[in-house]
């Protein structure tokens, strides 16, 4: 369903028609800028109906009169990125959307796109009206109060059958909780790969270097990296619901391969890149400290001794992972030889990422794009790089989904010292 609407801007009097596409989330804040002005318009939308408009007032208007060129236009749909720049009868978000999905994912095992995606956003309609419940319980987890952990995540889960105080136990129940509510933002079949695979690298390692495995584990345990590291993904799944708005348009990109770089056009139908910025460095810094165990797994496999690397192309090996640790992102990539864990080199764009980090950056929101400034040449900023909100946010998925996926590998590190390592 489309509601088309006239809105004359408070500031300046300008007029848009916005044609807004319904999502199933039961309150749907919108937000635009005014092209007159650049002042922030706001549309809520409640139970499929128009709730609230802040800075503008809707003006009466012929239906003929829609696409006559005196005033601006923006289509608004809180699921889909927003592709079109001109009104075109039919061509609503909904309708482009779907003829952007590549051709072999129309359908996945039977399924049609639209329908897979229906599913993710109704889970994460569940799940974002709960995400505060959802920080609350994963604060628990680290707690020496294990018993109240249990309690809270059975609630949460609705689960009948209650598992037991025993570690092994208790890490499978977190795990439950987490592969829930981080479901609407994951891939299916990596979930399955990684959720088998890691264990049985482990395993693996502790029948040919049970020793050198051991020494590795008791050293990341020790020294309080593993339980840190842990406690520091715990807290990213709260916040990524904080971000579900914008985060709806770059799941649907699953679908339709390339297209966020359209950058002509790709929007995103909320205002608030500044709220998003912080969880973009966040991710970027707690996957690479992630990946000191990316390495020292990596060095286990080829030589036998998580210490052990191979000198990279610009100079000699690093004497240890604790060096390796202090490396920075771009760094470190070049220290993971041949390796186990199939890390996509493209996300880790650390221009992008020091830019954010630096605050060397401008953002245009009215055109949604992020013009990136890596490197400091006084005052003159030639050397730029630009992407746009739409991007960024897949980037902050992708992000997401790397961080996951080795907080999986943190759950087989874990279960090799309950079951095998303590017994
Ligand atoms: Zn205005």
């Amino acid at each position: 369903m489309n509601i088309n609407t006239i809105l004359a801007c408070a500031t300046c009097e300008a007029e848009t028609h916005c044609r807004i596409g319904m999502s199933n989330r039961k309150f749907q804040p919108l937000s635009f800028l005014c092209e007159g002005c650049g002042g922030a318009i706001e549309i809520d939308i409640k139970d499929m109906v128009g709730s609230g408009l802040r800075n503008a007032v809707e003006v009466q208007f012929e239906r003929d009169s829609l696409g006559e060129h005196d005033r601006f236009f923006i289509d608004l749909h809180l699921d889909f990125p927003i592709w079109s720049t001109t009104y075109v009868m039919g061509k609503t978000p909904y309708f482009v959307a779907i003829e952007m999905v590549d051709k072999d994912k129309t359908f996945i095992n039977g399924i049609p796109a639209v329908e897979i995606f229906r599913i993710r956003l109704d889970i994460l309609n569940h799940f974002g009206e709960k995400f505060n419940e959802v920080k609350q319980l994963l604060k628990l987890y680290p707690k020496n109060n294990k018993e109240l952990f249990r309690k809270k995540a059975i609630e949460f889960l609705k689960e009948e059958h209650s598992p037991s105080l025993a570690p092994q136990d208790i890490n499978l129940l977190l795990y439950t909780v987490l592969s829930r509510v981080s479901l609407a933002f994951l891939e299916e079949e990596t979930v399955k790969e990684v959720t088998s695979g890691y264990p049985q690298i482990i395993m693996q390692l502790a029948q040919t270097h049970r020793e050198k495995l051991d020494e590795f584990y008791n050293y990341i345990k020790e020294t309080g990296f593993l339980d840190g590291l842990q406690r520091d993904c715990l807290s990213l799944y709260g916040r990524i619901f904080e971000l579900e708005l914008y985060l709806r348009p770059a799941i649907f990109l699953d679908f339709c391969t390339g297209q966020e770089g359209k950058k002509s056009s790709a929007k995103i139908s909320k205002l608030g890149f500044e709220s998003c910025k912080d969880m973009y460095k966040d991710l970027s810094e707690i996957v690479g400290r992630q990946l000191a165990l990316v390495a020292g797994i990596n060095n286990l496999i080829h030589r036998g001794d998580h210490n052990s690397f191979l000198p990279s192309k610009d100079g000699p090996a690093l004497s240890s992972l604790d060096k390796f640790a202090n490396k920075v992102l771009s760094e470190k990539l070049k220290y993971l030889d041949e390796c186990w864990y199939k890390l996509d080199e493209g996300l880790w764009n650390t221009d992008i990422r020091n830019s954010i980090a630096h605050y060397t950056f401008e953002y245009n929101e009215l055109t949604q794009i992020i013009t990136c400034y890596p490197s400091k040449e006084g005052l003159r900023q030639e050397n730029k790089i630009e992407i746009n909100f739409l991007s960024f946010m897949r980037t902050i998925l992708i992000q997401f989904r790397e961080m996951h996926y080795l907080h999986h590998l943190i759950k087989a590190l874990y279960y090799y010292e309950y079951l095998i390592l303590s017994k």
